[in-house]
């Protein structure tokens, strides 16, 4: 049997392979021999004829360089030329492009579902042979605001406990994640502790699936989180519920913290009695507060937490809760994000960041984050882009925007699996291994490093191969010969976190996969038991004030919603742009999910005239007509539309507007016009 990771979201489960059939891993630490639809069949697409199995070329660069194209296979726009073909003209238009706009006018962004080898080769590529510091990953826009709550207040990026710690908590509070279709995985564990009777809250702008469960369904007005979570961080000090040894001992700026929160009116839970449809929250976040100070908690969030101007604070306001309550830094409690890809811990802590090198070490220079590099190509100052498997066209918020700057480029560069959005923007587009295909480290959200083999025989290069060629063209041999070379000079670049683990460890420990960082052989499941990794060992409380805006100012003004506030989310079947998912035969036989589709309540079919389509519309973008579908989950005046599919363009309808810290959109609220189609 041959051992991967699923290439999906960030639990990481363990597959099996059996030649081509998906075989469960019992023993696995994380999947414990379960996968949902996407670990089973997801990876259907390897095969499927559409892989970009070589390297592409435009004909106008075959013509730059004088190549006669009559030997290479037409693709479209491009022709398929030999991989070293277009190793050389990459190069040497980096070459070109840099001497003439200096070394600042390259930027590479890479995907967080390539492994550590590749991501780490990416940025050291971007730093050292070119001598940029503008390279980004896309935690950009999901996670980037845990990375910087969590730093801020405990002081490492990531999850403090695994997942099992579901198991030893005694309270499970859900913010913003529908656990259920995002990590199902995680969400089996949750719901099987809330049948045993362990309580859950739950906290979404909707009645998400995981409300049948959950003691305390706590729908909130959009963008409210922060404010909820600052009432009930206020309820714990007001009401002295809060852990004075645990403070006293393990808290730098509790007296700080406590006269700002008090001096602070819309810290109180009063304030929700004010806003229409959301009285009943000022009673449960009383209840809450007492539910938290007494029970070993646990705290897992999404990206309706992390995707709104105020994500860093409304983490740090998670934090906030967890080191009043003393639920941080043992078993039963801790800080759980539920980050998106398989990978994205392992791209940040490998450095693939513009503010971080490996192992979150300072650079001198801080480059730009992914919206600062879109706005740099359009002002024609980032001239070449390498973008490593995230279609930045279709992903990012203000997509017509972003497809300007890209058109904008002097030179961009690809690797992908399937031609999507970026590719058509492409110059060269180099045809890489899957997840599936591969040797290489991944790391999932709660620290753990898992080693994958190649499933199925592959000759196409790894993401690293690809850049080190490229690089090797510029004149710098790294001299890597295998992805285990890459692994060993990073272990080398982050001792603490992973000198000790060796591809043999982890080949060995696949089952029981340890969590960074490694020491004497073993993971460590908990962090923060004797200190929290911060400067002086303490745990940071930081008190940030909800500033009123949106639909909570809309409520509390007008007393009622005009026109409706749009959330996105995922259904269970695809993933992001569903690029490899919808060449996955059996996950496309789910019709629900063949377009995205709007859902609305009962409350306004009457408002939009029962009807069927509807376009939805901004200052930024607007989506064609997509199917209208009413329930009673969705509160009147709010709307929920997925988001996989590049034809209905509903990350054009996004601007600029990001959080504060780190510039992750707000993808999880924005007023939207409506058209219902006649
Ligand atoms: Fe893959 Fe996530 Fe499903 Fe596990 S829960 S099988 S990692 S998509």
């Amino acid at each position: 049997m041959k051992k991967t990771v699923c290439t999906y979201c960030g639990v990481g489960c363990e597959i099996g392979f059996d030649r081509s059939s998906v075989v469960p891993i019992r023993s696995g630490v994380v999947s414990k021999g379960k996968l949902c639809v996407k670990g089973r069949f997801g990876h259907e697409f390897v095969n499927h004829p559409d892989r970009i199995k070589g390297a592409l070329v435009k004909k106008r660069l075959l013509d730059e360089f004088k190549i006669d194209t009559s030997y290479f296979d037409r693709r479209g726009e491009f022709f398929s030329v030999p991989y070293e073909t277009a190793y050389k003209i990459v190069a040497e238009k980096l070459k070109e492009i840099v001497s003439t706009h200096g070394s600042r006018s390259f930027a590479a962004v890479g995907g967080a579902r390539t492994n550590c080898e590749s991501a780490y080769l990416l940025q050291k590529f971007t730093r050292e042979v070119v001598g940029s510091p503008h390279v980004d990953n896309c935690a950009r826009i999901c996670h980037a605001p845990s990375l910087k709550g969590l730093k801020e207040t405990v002081g490492e990026g990531a999850a403090s406990v695994p997942f099992d710690e579901i198991y030893n908590s005694e309270f499970i509070f859900v913010l913003g994640s529908n656990t259920t279709e995002a990590h199902p995985i995680v969400a089996h564990r949750i719901v099987e502790q809330a049948r045993k009777g362990i309580p859950l809250a739950v906290l979404d702008v909707r009645e998400i699936g995981l409300f049948k469960f959950a003691k305390y369904k706590l729908v909130i007005p959009f963008e409210s989180n922060l404010l909820f979570l600052n009432a009930v961080a206020r309820v714990i000090v007001e009401n002295g519920l809060y852990d004075r040894d645990f403070v006293e001992k393990r808290v730098s700026n509790f007296e700080e913290f406590k006269e700002k929160i008090l001096s602070d009116e819309l810290s109180k839970p009063e304030v929700f009695r004010k806003i229409p449809g959301y009285e009943y929250l000022t009673e449960e976040i009383y209840r809450l507060a007492e539910e938290i100070s007494k029970k070993k908690t646990l705290f897992m969030w999404g990206l309706g937490i992390t995707e709104h101007e105020d994500g860093s604070e409304t983490v740090m306001a998670i934090a906030n809760l967890a080191l009043l309550t003393g639920n941080v830094g043992r078993k039963g409690t801790g800080l759980l994000p539920l980050r998106g890809q398989n990978n994205v811990q392992g791209a940040c802590d490998v450095g693939m960041l513009p503010y971080y090198l490996p192992d979150y070490k300072k650079p001198e220079e801080i480059g730009y984050m992914t919206p600062d590099i879109i706005d740099a190509a359009l002002r024609g100052e980032i001239r070449a882009l390498w973008v490593m498997g995230e279609d930045l066209a279709h992903v990012h918020p203000n997509s017509n925007k972003v497809k300007r700057a890209l058109e904008s480029l002097e030179f961009l560069v690809v690797n992908e699996l399937f031609p999507c959005e970026v590719t058509k923007f492409a110059d060269v587009v180099f045809g890489v291994k899957s997840c599936y295909e591969k040797t290489g480290v991944y790391i999932n959200a709660e620290r753990r490093i898992h080693l994958s083999q190649p499933v199925f025989d592959s000759e196409l290069p790894d993401d690293w191969e690809v850049i080190s060629a490229v690089s090797r063209e510029m004149g710098v041999d790294f001299g890597f010969k295998t992805s285990e070379d890459v692994w060993n000079e990073l272990r080398k670049d982050a001792p603490e976190r992973f000198g000790e683990a060796s591809y043999e460890l982890l080949r060995k420990n696949f089952e029981e996969a340890p969590q960074w960082p490694v020491k004497d052989g073993r993971g460590t499941p908990v962090l923060y038991e004797e200190k929290f990794s911060t400067p002086d060992g303490k745990g940071r409380l930081i008190y940030n004030r909800y500033r009123v805006r949106g639909m909570v100012e809309e409520l509390l003004e007008k007393r009622e919603i005009e026109g409706f506030y749009l959330t996105t989310g995922r259904v269970l079947p695809h993933y992001n742009n569903a690029n490899q998912t919808s060449r996955c035969k059996t996950l496309e036989k789910f019709k629900l999910f063949k377009e995205d589709v709007v859902y609305a309540s009962e409350k306004d079919r009457e408002r939009l005239k029962n009807g069927k389509r509807i376009k939805l519309k901004t200052e930024n973008g607007e989506t064609p007509f997509l199917p209208l579908e009413f329930n009673k989950h969705v509160r009147k005046g709010t709307l929920f539309v997925t988001f996989h599919r590049a034809k209905s363009s509903i990350n054009s309808l996004f601007g600029d507007e990001s959080d504060r810290f780190v510039k992750t959109a707000k993808f999880k609220s924005i007023k939207v016009d409506v058209t219902v189609e006649e």
